[in-house]
């Protein structure tokens, strides 16, 4: 039978209010049903606030050492179920258990990171410029947060932006991606398990249009903290700069590499490799393009597709397989398109570039893993977010020609280099325009104690993840303390 799950409000597990329903699928076997969950509405929303609001208070004078207890009990809650959130995390995002008990292990470092902040969130203190008075700053949570989660790394993500919200003493609405709500399930259950007291954390499933916007526009969310498509951010932004609601985004990314004439060619091709197809390129750090040095370009191609061509494309619980399915027949069309564009703009295909049909390949939205020659950065394919295992290669005449290249983009999260040559190397680390940039590394991979956010179209300000999620996620107040007993202002000029 269905399992049939529910929203978590005020600390109890309800139904959608209207008692809509939707169903979600298993994208290794879209036949296969995992399980109904709320279509809530604004009103669904509105409850949730109301929650959050009136537990505002107790958990905001609640210290944050006590809240950093709830944090550590999840951690290791977290860990005790590892195994078993992988199994569904796998079953309902399509990726394999092994990455997907990375997820879990990103979420319990999270966990174990934000709790020990509980005992920092330091503020600062300065001596003032006049006698006898105090100057500090401090930190205080900024109220009901509204956290909006895309479909692909739905523990990691829950983690990284609930942790950090709970222990600045935020409480929380957190609407899940329609296509991945079950983790959050588990997600919550395992804060309720550690006695997060009910009203902090409240679960809302359902649609953008409908969970999100009302999210977007509602007058008590202080802070919209929303990860998705860069089209979508656009929309959450424009919300809640009209209320004057403060909004982080983390958005869309078309990470490139460059590979240099002097680099380990091999090792360059396994980062490209596992960037641009693991997780079926469904990552926002994923590889959209490698630029390749023209010295290095025909014997970097060749092994590029040699490697390409030996991946296994299967289901999520097939053990052996490299890359798995997309998310959805709509996500099957979008990649299908920018491919079928490519060529009409003159792109060549290196290799894949069509829909896997038959068997299991029958049971999923599956795409040959795809490269694409490119003879210009203008080019739809060289420039826009494809969230598929789609990889564009563009060639180079020197170092300036490749980061004229690179930067080009109109996004720009992270990116990446592979050189033997310091010089080079510090040079990328200045040049880029990334939020996130590598050496001799894949373009993804960032730890939880890391600062993460991306520049230009993907993100904007804030930096979440790493310490800067406290800032993100709390209100400094600057306070004086005047002890001399007397009016003085450094305002005032006295003769
Ligand atoms: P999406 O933008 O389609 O959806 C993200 C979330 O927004 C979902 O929960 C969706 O229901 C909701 N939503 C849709 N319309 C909305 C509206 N009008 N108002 C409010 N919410 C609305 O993104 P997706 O397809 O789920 O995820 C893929 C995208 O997310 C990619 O662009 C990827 O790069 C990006 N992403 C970014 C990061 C990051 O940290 N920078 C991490 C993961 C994914």
């Amino acid at each position: 039978m269905t399992e049939e799950f529910k929203n978590y409000i005020g600390g109890e597990w309800v139904s959608a209010r209207e008692g809509k329903t939707f169903e979600n699928t298993n994208p290794s076997n879209v036949n296969q049903v995992i399980g109904t969950f709320p279509r809530s509405s604004k009103e669904d929303v509105q409850m949730a606030v109301r929650e959050a609001l009136s537990a505002f208070n107790d958990w905001k004078a609640t210290p944050p050492p006590e809240r950093a207890e709830i944090l550590f009990r999840a951690g290791r809650l977290l860990m005790e179920r590892k195994e078993e959130l992988a199994e569904v995390i796998s079953r309902e995002n399509g990726k394999t258990r092994s990455s997907c008990a990375g997820e879990v292990q990103s979420a319990i470092d999270m966990a174990n990171y934000m709790a020990g902040e509980g005992r920092r969130m330091f503020g600062r203190t300065t001596h003032s410029a006049l006698r006898r008075r105090f100057a500090m700053t401090r930190r205080y949570p900024v109220g009901v947060v509204g956290i909006i989660l895309p479909f692909n790394f739905p523990m990691a993500l829950s983690a990284w932006r609930v942790f950090p919200a709970l222990i600045c003493g935020n409480t929380v609405v957190l609407k899940s991606d329609e296509h991945s709500p079950e983790t959050t399930v588990h997600f919550v259950k395992i804060l309720e398990d550690a006695g997060l007291p009910k009203g902090v954390l409240n679960l809302v499933h359902g649609f953008g249009p409908e969970v999100g916007e009302a999210i977007t526009t509602h007058p008590d969310i202080a802070l919209v903290s929303f990860t998705g498509s860069t089209a979508t951010g656009r929309r959450v932004a424009e919300n809640c700069v009209k209320r004057g609601a403060k909004v982080s985004l983390e958005l869309g990314g078309k990470n490139g590499v460059v590979v240099m004439d002097d680099a380990d060619l091999e090792l360059a091709v396994d980062g490209v490799v596992c960037g641009a197809f693991s997780v079926a390129g469904q990552r926002c750090t994923a590889t959209g393009r490698v630029i390749v040095h023209r010295d290095v370009y025909e014997i970097f191609l060749s092994m590029l597709i040699d490697k390409t061509e030996k991946l296994k494309t299967g289901p999520a619980d097939d053990d052996t397989t490299d890359v798995t399915p997309l998310i959805s027949r709509a996500q099957l069309q979008r990649v299908l398109g920018f491919i079928e564009r490519a060529q009409r703009d003159g792109c060549k295909i290196l290799t894949g570039g069509t829909q896997l049909t038959g068997g299991v390949f029958d049971r999923g939205y599956y795409v040959k893993p795809t490269i694409i020659e490119c003879d210009g950065p203008e080019k739809e394919i060289a420039r826009e977010e494809v969230f598929g295992p789609v990889l564009t290669v563009l060639r180079a005449e020197d170092y300036e020609d490749a980061m004229g290249i690179l930067n080009s983009s109109p996004y720009g999260l992270s990116a990446s280099i592979f050189t033997r040559d310091v010089t080079v190397a510090f040079n990328f680390l200045e040049d880029a325009d990334a939020g996130v940039c590598y050496i001799n590394a894949p373009t993804f991979g960032s730890e939880p104690h890391m600062p993460f956010g991306g520049m230009k179209h993907s993100g904007q300000g804030y930096r979440e993840v790493g310490w800067t999620a406290i800032e993100t996620y709390s209100e400094l107040k600057t306070l004086y303390v005047d002890y001399s007993a007397r009016i003085q202002n450094v305002q005032f000029v006295e003769d």
